[in-house]
Formats: C-alpha cells, structure tokens, sequence
C-alpha cells in the first residue's frame, strides 16, 4: 500500500483548514510524519536518518500500526473465496509503512537512545503488544489463512509458496488459532499469568544480584588485575563503600574474580552467593515460580493437543523435535565429562606442586584452569592485538565476501547516503561480475552513550521478489572505543571473530533470494550457524597474510603466535562445554517431564546425579535463575540450539577443509551461498544442509575442534 497524504493535503489547502475536526487534524499530521513516508533518493529510496525526531516515532508506529490493521482487516473481510493470490500476497505486501517506522525506532532503541526516547517506548510497548494480537488473534483472517493451506495440502503450490502458506498457518496455529472459544479465554488467561511470573522471575534473580555484594579490604585483593581492583573501588564507592572493593553479584564480576582471586574462602563465599541465586528460600526464591511456569506452559500446549512443551517447541525448529536434540547432547555430553577428569587432574597436579593441601572444589576452577593455561598456552593477548587494526580488519571483511560471494565494497561518498550519526560510514555492494547493486553496508563501529552494549547485524530493508528486489539495505554495530584523531583501534582476537560473525548475517542479509517476506525469516537453532561460519576466515591463510599485519610495522602476525591462538582455543573445553550442555539438558528435561512432578530443588539434584554430573562443576544457569528459560519464552527448550549450530559450523568448516582450494575452493563456496545463504527460510534447513554436503551433518568435526575423541573414529 502507498502512501497519498501529502496530495490530500494539498487539496485541504483550497479549503479553510478550521473545517477539519480535530479529530481529522490529529489524522493529518501522523499522515504528514517524516518517519512514515517512502524513502527516496538514491538505491531506489534510504531511510531519512537525518530527518529523525524522537517526537515523530510515537505518533508514526501508532499511525502504522493503524494502516496495516485497515489492510488486514479489509483481506480478512474480502468476500471473494480465499486464495494465495487474494489473501497471502496482500499479507506479505501490507504494513510497509510500519515497517520504515520501526526502522527509526530500532535506531532509537540501539544505536542512539535517550531518556525520552525511553518514556515513548514505555508508552508504546503494550499498544504494539495489542496490535500484534489484534492480528494473531483476527479469527476471520485466520479462517482464509486455514482455507488456502488445506486447499495447498490437497493440492500443492509452487514451491516457495507452498512453504510460505506452511510458514504462516504454522505460526497461527501454534499461537492457539485452532482454539475453540473456551479454550482460546483460557489461552489467553494463561499467557497473562505467565507473562506475570517471567516478570517476577527476573525481578528476583535482580533483586538477588543486588543483595549480595562481597566488600573486600585492602589485604583482600590479592592476584586481581589491576583493571578489576579499579572497577571494584568505584563499584564500592557507588554503594557507599569508600575505601573498599566491591565484587557484585554479576557473572562480569564473579568470573574474573573466581579467576584470579588468591583467597580462597572469598572464592567460595562468592561462588555460593551467586549460584545460589534465586533460591535462598526468602521472598525472592524462584522455585515456586518455576514450578507454576512450568504447569501453565504444559496446560497450554495440552490445549492445542501436544503430549508436551518441548515437542509444541520445537516441531518448526531444525532438531524438529526433543528426542533429536537430547541425542546430539547425550552424543557429545561423555566425552566432556572424561575432558573434566583430565582437566581436573591437571589443576590437581599444580595444586599438590604448590603445597597447597586442598581438593579442586567449584570455586577453585576458573583459578586453577588459569594457571593450566599460562603453563601451557603462554598467550599474550595484548601482543595479539597489536596485529589486530580495525581498518586492516574491515578490508579483510570485504576480501573474504570478494572471495566468497564476488561482491565488491566500495565507499559511499559522505553524505549522499543520510546517516544517524557521523561516525556511521556507509559501502555499496555490487557483484564484481555484472557489476549490479545488491545493496549497501552501513557500519556504526563505536561505543557512545544510549548504544546498547556488544555487537548486532540488521537490515534496514530486505529483497523479495514480491517488492521488486530493491537494493538491501544492512548494517553492522559494534562497540570499539572511538580513539583520539589518528590513532589506531586494535581489537582482541574475540572481538575480531565478533566481526566477521555479524559480518555474516550482513552477508545473509544481502545474499537473500527469495520471494516472499515470509521466507526472510529465522530458524532459532540454525540462523546462528551461518555467522558463525563465517568466523572462521578470521585464521585463513590469506586473511592472515594480508591483514593481520602489525599497526605500526606491517609486519605480518608471527607463524607461531597464530599457532598459539589456534591452540589454545581448545582449552578449558571440559568446562565449557560442561556446563553449557547440563543447563541445555535441564532445559529439555524441565519440558519433557510431567510438571506435576517437578519440585525444581528436588529436581535438579536427582536429574544431575543421574546425569553423573563431576562434583567440580555447576551447571552455567543454575534452574532459580535460569533467564533464558524462566524469564520468557525465547530460550526455552532452545538453549540447546547453540550446541547444534555448532556442529553445522565444524562440519560445513570441514568441507571447505577437505576442498582442493581449502576455504577459497570456488566451488563449495557456489554451494554455500546458493543452498545455506540465499534460501534463508525458504527451504528446510535440515534438506539445503544436505544440498550443500551431500549429506547430514554428524558431530564428527565438532569433537575434533574441542579437541575431544572421535566417535566414528574408535568403531
Ligand atoms: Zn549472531
């Protein structure tokens, strides 16, 4: 739908404009909003983010949100039978107008927020909360939506919109369209109660991560970096505790303190405090609430006719259902337990050396795994930066996308292109062969304040082939600090794996072939995969040789200290990958288990021991204030999704490995775009994985690069 409000203006003109009610007045104005318009000028329309006002954005999403209920509602009000062409085209077409309105406000909510902007988010987020329920919820839109995929079930579309009407019927069906009457209030009852308990849960693990703060002394301190001791006496005197050092009760603050703390009861009263959050049996224990989330989630999915939680979860994910994600993780689970034992025995060993009668506990881990690791990987991360420079970096992006997807990147002259901030620079992407816009790259590289923290990739505009295939529009944030004029940024080698990572889904973004806005979207367990990948070139020969050069010499990064990297990215794997896979398993035991049965304490205990869970180890989210999974809805029966995006990652790494042209062989990299990038949702990921191999993927390569033993390897 198009947008004609300045014409009617126009018109108005002629008349005395005191003729409009007010009521029309108002409807004017938000018609007039900048935020709403079509974008023009240059790569057929960008974004006015010169023209932005904070003022605008309430007004603009309201007015959207507005336009495109009138449009669902006139496709759900259409008195022609349904059809593909009647009902899902104009679905896929409507709210464009929202959608540029939401492109200012994500730049609001990210990149430059402010506490103004802060109150119209307040404001707005239970109207967007109504209005996507408005649509959710529209039982004669869902009625056309149901007829179209039961006609598609007798008889099939074409293929991309066989899988959009899938798409679509899935989601409403999975949100309780399907619901008699009765069944839909009571739906709807639960989700209100639950929304309430997610709220409540978090409130109590902040309220806990508040309380308990460990004040250390000057005698305290001992083996703590110089930087922490700093941030510790500004943490103390922010609480009134001038003169002391303040470790909070935050993962920031727990872990490098566990890491290199000397006193060894301080070690255990910190870890005490901050794995026993949310369950201190006081006003701001979970375990109840846990308890009631699970019973409301079970009841709900009961509704819709699924034996439980997990399987209502995961039937539109890769894993497609819990038993193949429970097998992937039983598959991997014993070889990081015997990793622990060794690991431990090597801890064990420098402890006896120091003279230190003591048995390796929880809360000796993290200092021991240090020592374990000066010992023997000897990395200094501060040389390793030193070869790190930001711009040497961005050209090693654009190298590996030449090489990769024959796109070319070059600058975008100042400002022909409107910008939100002056230090965002933008690139056009061409293809080096035909010479074609694909689109443009926006990169907003530094911390400021109102940016929100770490690194992200979006898009500000996608292609389909239903609106004409127009130039993406997508763009990279991160946070390196801005240095003084001249000087150089050097990164650490995490933060450079970081970049190419939302580099990735830049490059998923603008390889998109599709038809269908639908088809853009995401699958939980595998849109990570791709970007993750991509990290990989980061330690290529050829990125090496060419950029990772040092900042003032240009001499390239030494053979050695490459191996020392590359080494040492394997240790400490028992841990980790402990850890991590005990909290995905609870995960999908808490929603495969009948809830009537669960006492979360109890629980826990039972499942870990039965689990043969080594003593020296918690699991990483301990259940009372496990956010990922109590605090909404995200993360649940998913946190298991890392660990299958990550063997996708080394198995698809291992065959540009085995190629004849290694990580530039051309034709995997022909493979890797047409059938794992372009297709985005548009096809089953399990069968473009197979397109793309030849194969499924197996756990193979992901053991190797833990460094842990071979299954297929012992047969
Ligand atoms: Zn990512």
């Amino acid at each position: 739908m198009k947008l004609k409000p300045l014409k009617l203006i126009g018109i108005f003109a002629f008349a005395s404009i005191t003729t409009l009610t007010q009521a029309q007045q108002n409807d004017q104005n938000q018609m007039d909003n900048t935020l709403l318009q079509e974008w023009d000028g240059p790569y057929e329309g960008v974004p006015d983010f010169d023209k932005m006002e904070v003022d605008l954005i309430k007004p603009a999403i309201e007015k959207g949100m507005q336009m495109h209920l009138a449009e669902i509602d006139k496709i759900a009000s259409n008195p022609e039978p349904p059809t593909f062409e009647n009902t899902i085209i104009p679905m896929e077409k409507a709210g464009e107008a929202l959608d540029r309105a939401f492109t200012y406000y994500g730049i609001y909510s990210s990149n430059v927020s402010s506490p103004e902007f802060r109150e119209v988010q307040k404001e707005l987020s239970p109207k967007i909360s109504e209005y996507s329920s408005k649509i959710s919820q529209n039982e004669a839109l869902f009625q056309r939506i149901k007829s179209v995929y039961e006609e598609a079930q007798k008889d099939s579309l074409e293929a991309e919109q066989q899988r959009t009407i899938e798409l679509i019927y899935k989601d409403f069906e999975m949100s309780g369209a399907n619901l008699s009457k009765e069944d839909k209030e009571r739906y709807a009852e639960i989700n209100k109660e639950l929304s309430r308990l997610y709220t409540q849960f978090s409130n109590n693990v902040l309220a806990e991560e508040e309380n308990y703060v460990v004040y250390l002394d000057d005698n305290q301190i001992s083996g703590l970096p110089e930087s922490y001791v700093k941030s510790a006496a500004t943490a103390a005197a922010e609480r009134g505790h001038e003169g002391e050092y303040a470790v909070t009760n935050t993962r920031s603050s727990m872990d490098p303190f566990l890491t290199y703390s000397d006193e060894r009861e301080l070690r255990e009263k910190v870890w005490r405090n901050y794995y026993s959050r949310g369950d201190n049996q006081d006003e701001f224990d979970n375990n109840e609430v846990i308890s009631q989330i699970l019973k409301l989630r079970d009841e709900r999915v009961e509704l819709m006719g699924y034996d439980n939680y997990a399987q209502w979860r995961l039937q539109n994910r890769m894993a497609k259902n819990p038993q193949n994600a429970m097998e992937l993780m039983e598959a991997v689970w014993p070889a990081a337990l015997a990793r622990v034992e060794e690991e431990v025995a090597d801890m064990q060993a420098i402890a006896d050396k120091e003279g230190k009668n003591i048995t390796i506990k929880p809360w000796d881990y993290r200092y021991y795994a240090e020592k374990v690791r000066q010992q023997k990987y000897d990395l200094d991360s501060e040389e390793v930066k030193q070869y790190l420079e930001l711009g040497n970096l961005t050209q090693a992006l654009f190298f590996t996308a030449g090489e990769l997807f024959n796109y070319n990147f070059s600058p975008v002259e100042k400002g022909t292109v409107p910008v939100f901030h002056e230090d965002v620079k933008v690139w056009e992407v061409t293809d080096k062969t035909t010479g074609n816009i694909v689109g443009l790259w926006y990169l907003d590289p530094y911390a400021r304040q109102g940016k929100r923290s770490g690194a992200w990739a979006t898009t500000y505009r996608s292609a389909t082939e239903l609106k004409g295939d127009k130039p993406v529009l997508s763009s990279n944030n991160s946070n390196f600090i801005k240095p003084a004029p001249g000087e150089p940024v050097l990164v650490s080698w995490d933060d450079a794996e970081t970049f190419f990572h939302e580099f990735g889904h830049a490059l998923h973004f603008l390889s998109a072939d599709v038809k269908y806005p639908t088809l853009q979207g995401g699958v939980r367990d595998y849109t990570e995969f791709q970007s993750q990948l991509l990290e990989r070139w980061l330690s290529t020969d050829k990125v090496i040789n060419q950029f990772l050069k040092h900042h003032e010499t240009g001499e390239v990064i030494p053979q050695d200290l490459v191996e020392k990297i590359k080494k040492a990215s394997t240790f400490n794997q028992g841990f980790a990958t402990t850890e991590f896979l005990v909290s995905a398993l609870m995960d999908m035991k808490y929603h495969t288990t009948d809830p009537e049965n669960i006492d979360p304490r109890e629980f826990e205990k039972e499942q870990l021991k039965e689990l043969g869970m080594p003593e020296q180890i918690v699991m990483r989210h301990r259940s009372p204030h496990f956010g990922h999974v109590f605090s909404g809805e995200g993360y649940a029966t998913g946190y298991y999704g890392y660990l299958w995006a990550d063997v996708l990652t080394s198995d698809a790494a291992e065959a540009f490995a085995e190629a004849p042209g290694g990580f530039y062989d051309k034709e995997v990299a022909h493979k890797l775009v047409r059938f794992l990038f372009a297709p985005r949702n548009a096809m089953d990921p399990a069968e473009a994985y197979r397109k793309f191999r030849g194969r499924d993927a197996n756990i193979d390569a992901l053991m190797r690069d833990r460094g842990f033993p071979v299954p297929s390897d012992s047969k």
